[in-house]
Parts: structure tokens; C-alpha cells; sequence
């Protein structure tokens, strides 16, 4: 097995150090290989994804990935932007789906903003698709309009598209998600506007029909936006495009309290994934050591599931996680009065430490 490790800039140098702690401590066999990537890359090589890079993460089964951005180089051409590394990644390796899970753990339920009682106990899946939609469509740029509201101004404009293969096999991977939690889908579109919706609609009903054991339904992405802060207990997976999914995922994560406890995965069809934490490289906490790291951490452990075939050592990971915030340790984003905080490093171990227990004890 082989990981490679793209820590990025910003918080997550600090945030994928304590996740590489975690998996040296659990005695598994795997290389790890460290590159550059985003805006650290684009000093060292003059590009944020570096031909060496994205050679590493293709031969790679996993890439454990931390965050890229700094406002500093938002006046760079867009090509040359530290945030173009993930796109790339996403397409070179074909990673067309999303997986953000948004738990609210037991112990955490106050730091939401939301009621206790909305929110304990909530385990949801937004499953979104990544290579598609108006994120990559083409055409797209700026011209003089030659129609429209105000013919010979200025516009600008991108193309939201969708082909079968690419809704179809989402779909899948959304069916076959739901048969192994409690067999709801909730498809999420606007086909009440958009034609590129309707037949996202269709398909979903079309394949729905392979998978008679799971309930589909469909939500105008306006309400579900709703729901999820209405009564987002009643959702299990949601299945949406790249743009939706964007947002409904960071609402879904906000859910949960804090965008440093969220993991997520992106898998291509031969499950080799890309894990990274749900949240950015955070400026304005960065070399501090306030970071959260148990987003990153809990994505390791979606690594070991989903590519590496390591469920047990996964387990294990998310144990040592409940135990260290049973046990009251806080990061600055998730502190409450009562509980102890600590530093980005210190949750590191404590989550390493609660592993080596189990591990004596076992
Ligand atoms: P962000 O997620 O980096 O930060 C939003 C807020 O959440 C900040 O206040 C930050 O301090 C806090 N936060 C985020 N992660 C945290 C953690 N682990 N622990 C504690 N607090 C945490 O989003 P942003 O500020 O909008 O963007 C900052 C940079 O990150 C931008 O350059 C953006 O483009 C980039 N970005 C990268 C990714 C990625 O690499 N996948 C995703 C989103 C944003």
C-alpha cells in the first residue's frame, strides 16, 4: 500500500502531521511518500500542482491530503491558484465522488448552533458529484452579449451540463451507499428550473428502479437547504451535483458544530480516493497550533475503509476519537466551559495515546 501525503498549506502542515501520527502508531504496512501541493508548491516549482505531484498521487492507492489557499495569492491567473490543485487531482485521477459524512457526536451537541434536540444523534451522508455541473462545463469566459437584458455589455458566463454516464454511475454509488445504512436516498436538484436538473431527475428514478429496497425522494435544492436546519434528522444519503453539493455539504458540516470535526472522501471507480478534511487551510489560525485535526485524522480513517481495505484499523481510529472527546480534550473550535482545551498537537496524542490503549488492552 501506498499513501502519498500532500499536507498543502496553511493549518494543514500542522493537521496532517497528527494524522500520520496516528496511522504510524497503528502497525499497519504502508509507504508514505510527502509532496508539495497548492500554494507551498506553487513557490517551490511555480505551479500548484507539480508534474512530480500528481505522478505521486496517480501511483499512489490513497493520497492523504490537508488544504490549500492563502488570500495572498488570490491575484494569481486562475491556472496558478493553489485551490486549481484540487481540481486537478479530482480530474486527472477521475475522483467523481464526494463522500461527507456529518455526525454530530454525542459529546459535541452543544457546540452546534442549532437545538439539542435537531441535532443529537444526527448521522447523515451527502454524496456529491464532482466532475460534472457548472464547475467544469464548457463553454464558459466573457464577451459583449448579443442578447439578453442589455445587448453589447460586458457578461460573463459558464455552463452547467450533465451527461448520462456521469449521473448514472453517482447514482450507484448513492443506492448502493443507502443499502448499507438505512436505505433512504434523497435526491437533491432544481428541476423545476434547470433542464440539466430534470434529467438528473429522471435517471435517479431510472436507476432507483435497480435498487427496489431503497426509498428515493427528491428535494428542490432551495428546501433542502431548508430542511437541514429545520429537521435534518430526516435525511440519510443525499445525492446532488458538484455545485449543490458544495453548499449543502458546508451546511451539513456547520450542523455538526464545528467544520474541524468533518472528514470527507473522493473516489474514482477503482476506489482509489483522495481524503481530506471538509474545512480550508484556515490563514487566520495558521502556525498557531489551535487547529482541529480530528477532520483530517477521521479522514485518514476513511482511507483505511474505502482504499486500503483496513475497516478494523479504521474502527479503532474513530474509537480513539470518541474516547479522547468523552475524556473532555477540545480544540479552540469546538471548547466549551467544563471541557479542557488543547493544542492541536496535544489532540494528536491524546487520539495516539487512546489508540496504544486499546492496543495493550487487546
Ligand atoms: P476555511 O475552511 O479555511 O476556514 C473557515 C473558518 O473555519 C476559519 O475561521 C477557520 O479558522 C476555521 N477553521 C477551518 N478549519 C479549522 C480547523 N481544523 N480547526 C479550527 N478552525 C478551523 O475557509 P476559508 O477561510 O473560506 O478559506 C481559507 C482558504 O482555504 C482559502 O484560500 C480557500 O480557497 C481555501 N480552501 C481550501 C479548501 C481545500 O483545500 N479543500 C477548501 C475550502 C477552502
Amino acid at each position: 500500500m501506498k499513501i502519498a501525503i500532500l499536507p498543502g498549506d496553511g493549518i494543514g502542515t500542522e493537521i496532517v502531521a497528527e494524522a500520520v501520527k496516528v496511522l504510524n502508531v497503528l502497525d499497519l504496512k504502508f509507504e508514505t511518500e510527502t509532496a508539495l501541493v497548492g500554494g507551498a508548491a506553487y513557490e517551490a516549482h511555480g505551479h500548484p500542482l507539480p508534474e512530480s505531484t500528481l505522478k505521486l498521487a496517480k501511483e499512489s492507492d490513497a493520497i492523504l491530503f490537508g488544504a490549500v489557499g492563502d488570500w495572498k495569492y488570490d491575484k494569481l491567473d486562475r491556472p496558478l491558484r493553489p485551490e486549481q490543485a484540487i481540481l486537478g487531482l479530482r480530474k486527472n485521477l477521475g475522483l467523481f465522488a464526494n463522500f461527507r459524512p456529518a455526525i454530530c457526536y454525542e459529546q459535541l451537541v452543544g457546540a452546534s448552533s442549532l437545538k439539542p434536540e435537531l441535532i443529537a444523534g444526527l448521522d447523515i451522508l451527502i454524496i456529491r458529484e464532482l466532475t460534472g455541473d457548472i464547475y467544469f462545463g464548457q463553454p464558459r469566459g466573457r464577451r459583449t452579449a448579443v442578447d439578453g437584458h442589455f445587448p453589447g455589455a460586458e457578461e460573463a458566463f459558464d455552463t452547467m451540463r450533465y451527461s448520462r454516464p456521469e449521473v448514472e454511475r453517482i447514482a450507484h454509488v448513492a443506492f448502493q451507499a443507502a443499502r448499507k445504512r438505512s436505505k433512504r436516498v434523497t435526491s437533491v436538484d432544481k428541476a423545476n428550473v434547470l433542464e440539466t436538473f430534470q434529467f438528473w431527475k429522471d435517471i435517479m428514478i431510472e436507476v432507483g428502479q435497480q435498487y427496489p429496497d431503497v426509498e428515493l425522494d427528491h428535494m428542490y435544492v432551495d428546501n433542502a437547504a431548508m430542511q437541514l436546519v429545520k429537521a435534518p434528522k430526516k435525511f440519510d444519503v443525499v445525492v446532488t451535483g458538484n455545485m449543490f453539493g458544495d453548499i449543502l455539504s458546508d451546511e451539513a458540516a456547520m450542523l455538526t458544530g464545528s467544520i474541524g470535526m468533518l472528514p470527507s472522501a473522493s473516489l474514482n471507480s477503482s476506489n482509489q480516493g483522495l481524503y481530506e478534511p471538509s474545512h480550508g487551510s484556515a490563514p487566520d489560525i495558521a502556525g498557531k497550533g489551535i487547529a482541529n485535526p480530528l477532520a483530517t485524522i477521521l479522514s485518514a480513517a476513511m482511507m483505511l475503509r474505502f482504499s486500503l481495505n483496513q475497516a478494523e484499523a479504521a474502527d479503532r481510529i474513530e474509537s480513539a476519537v470518541q474516547s479522547v472527546l468523552a475524556a473532555g480534550l477540545r480544540t479552540v473550535d469546538i471548547y466549551s466551559e467544563g471541557t479542557t482545551k488543547v493544542s492541536t498537537r496535544e489532540m494528536g496524542d491524546a487520539v495516539v495515546a487512546a489508540i496504544t490503549k486499546t492496543t495493550i488492552k487487546g
